[in-house]
């Protein structure tokens, strides 16, 4: 079975396929991050992007979901702070 070439390096052996791109990738030209192989054209930069947007994505809505018990204390925050808002809003206009 004949391996396929770097996609940089066509003389040299591909140990690895990028984990986003598929790309076959050399032993000089394998970026490995958070275990996984990446081709050296930027994709563990995207990879961690997407990660770190996915992650957030799961955050933000353990967040949404347990913002029930507490809201009236946090409704009264944002009262006080509109409230505040309009007073300076009014300094500046006079
Ligand atoms: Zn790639
Ligand atoms: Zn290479």
């Amino acid at each position: 079975m004949a391996k396929a070439p770097c996609a940089a390096h066509p003389q040299a052996p591909a140990v690895a396929r990028c984990f986003r791109c598929f790309a076959p990738v050399c032993r000089a030209c394998r970026v490995r991050v958070l275990r996984r192989t990446f081709c050296p054209r930027g994709c563990s930069a995207i990879y961690l992007l997407q990660r770190a947007a996915a992650e957030d994505w799961r955050y933000f809505r353990r967040a949404a979901a347990s913002t029930g018990a507490g809201s009236s204390r946090r409704r009264a925050a944002m009262a006080r702070c509109n409230a505040s808002d309009r007073r300076s809003s009014r300094v500046s206009g006079g």
